[in-house]
């Protein structure tokens, strides 16, 4: 803490970026950090190699992140939120690899400690709090635009305080927020508020896809790119369908695999997958999710996989085996 307190206080140019396919904390903790600096007048550019999904648009200076990085700037400092390794913040990775100092700012229990500094906290229920942490040793004063971006973040992170890394401090932080501004039923208004016809047939078409392992342990739900297209939905929208996959009775571990562009549809077709795990707690996806090269929490991970359909269902499936 002390180093990256020193480093944030010396620094002038600073690239902020966070994982592609944003969550509310990569995008949150993204423009919280990023105000904070800016307050105490360093020069700031914000970087996701992703469009920022539409429930997140509200946040205040959403605009300003960027999915480019102009070349000619020399930044002294690159500070990297909620991402297990590096290589998630997308193609920038180059262009940090060359920043004097990387700071790693993140709660994930994959985390391979790269960078120059590490905030890593396990037990944070979200990259937020620890930037909150960190703003407080700044004494930034937290106005409402950055309360309201560290509100969101906490609010999503945790599920509406519903996941297992609802901690205290989530309840003493948004607290907190609220007393700078936020208002509560706004930001879940915008949040959770509303949605899409196309989301809910999408929806229609998730659900009818879960399937369950023959011990009724594991449940798999697949999305493909026809789905989405069929709906007129983004990969944004398939946000929190995951769920439905968990909550099944007796369910210990819900796969979601969800087709990339250029897939066929055709099972038997070669293509690139994301594959979201969640667990009910007493499985741990993150070592799940690391064998195959991902990462994440113990109970919230993920991967990405080159494989066909049909091998990556059988491949998820055998893993019932042994829950
Ligand atoms: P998701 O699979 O996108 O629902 O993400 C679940 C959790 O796993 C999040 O905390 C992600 O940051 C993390 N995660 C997802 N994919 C990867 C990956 N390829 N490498 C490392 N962490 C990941
Ligand atoms: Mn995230
Ligand atoms: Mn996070």
């Amino acid at each position: 803490m002390e180093q990256t307190l020193k480093h944030l206080v010396d620094c002038k140019h600073v690239l902020l970026a966070s994982h592609g396919n944003p969550d509310g904390d990569a995008v949150g903790s993204l423009i919280a950090m990023g105000l904070a600096l800016e307050s105490i007048n360093k020069k700031i550019y914000l970087y996701n190699n992703s469009p920022i999904p539409a429930v997140y648009r509200f946040l205040p200076s959403v605009d300003r992140i960027t999915r480019h990085i102009n070349h000619s700037i020399r930044f002294d400092t690159a500070v990297i939120l909620d991402c297990g390794n590096l290589e998630r913040i997308g193609p920038a990775v180059s262009i940090v690899n060359k920043v004097p100092v990387i700071i790693n700012i993140d709660h994930h229990i994959t985390n391979t400690g790269f960078g120059f500094c590490q905030l890593i906290d396990t037990f944070a229920c979200s990259t937020a709090e620890i930037v909150y942490r960190l703003i407080k040793r700044l004494k930034v004063p937290i106005n409402s635009d950055i309360a309201t971006s560290i509100y969101t973040v906490i609010l999503t992170d945790t599920g509406s305080f519903r996941f297992s890394n609802t901690n205290q401090a989530a309840f003493a932080i948004c607290e907190e927020m609220t007393e700078r501004g936020v208002k509560p039923y706004e930001v879940a208004q915008r949040v959770f508020g509303t949605y899409s016809l196309g989301r809910i047939k999408l929806l229609n078409l998730a659900l009818d896809s879960i399937e369950i392992s023959y011990n009724g342990k594991l449940s798999i739900m697949t999305i493909t790119q026809d789905m989405l297209a069929q709906t007129g939905t983004k990969s944004e929208d398939i946000d929190g369908m995951i769920h439905y996959a968990r909550n099944i009775e007796d369910v210990k571990v819900a796969a979601l695999i969800q087709e990339h562009k250029n897939g066929a549809g055709n099972p038997k077709c070669f293509n690139r997958f994301h594959v979201s795990l969640r667990s009910d707690g007493t499985v741990d996806v993150a070592a799940i999710a690391a064998s195959y090269g991902g990462g994440g929490h113990s109970s919230a991970a993920g991967f990405g996989i080159e494989t066909t359909l049909a091998d990556l269902k059988a491949e998820i499936t055998n893993l019932a085996d042994k829950l």
